[in-house]
């Protein structure tokens, strides 16, 4: 198991967020374990099917892999925008987020537009 990572200044380990898979609907076609970037599955070679072995890694609130799952063989323990909200609500996470927003400005002065310029398209 890796070590859980903050989420916005919160302790992620505090929250059961994470999927759990079906395996009477998993046909191992494996887009869940590539949809997912922050290495929450692995991939059992005895049975060709995924398993979730760094459940602390998931993203609070994220359901892509079971967006992505074509036999809705995936599914998390709420509702993502309610369980949010409360944990939103509940540490008040937003001046952490505006310095993170602040250092990411920062970091990368590209992502910054000016009034009035224009968005360009192809
Ligand atoms: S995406 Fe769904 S069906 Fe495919 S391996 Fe993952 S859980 Fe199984
Ligand atoms: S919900 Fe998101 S972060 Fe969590 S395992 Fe699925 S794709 Fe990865």
């Amino acid at each position: 198991m890796s070590a859980t990572k903050p989420w916005h200044g919160i302790n992620r380990a505090a929250y059961d967020w994470f999927p759990a898979i079906d395996y009477d609907k998993c046909t191992g076609c494996g887009l869940c374990l590539l949809s997912c970037g922050n290495s929450v599955f692995t991939w059992s070679m005895n049975n060709n099917l995924p398993t979730v072995q760094n459940p602390g890694s998931c993203v609070l609130g994220c359901t892509t892999c079971g967006k992505v799952c074509p036999e809705d063989a995936i599914s998390f323990p709420d509702d993502p925008k309610k369980f949010l909200a409360k944990v939103i609500k509940d540490n008040k996470i937003f001046p952490t987020v505006r310095k993170e927003l602040q250092a990411r400005l920062d970091k990368f002065p590209d992502h910054r537009i000016s009034e009035g310029a224009k968005v360009v398209s192809e």
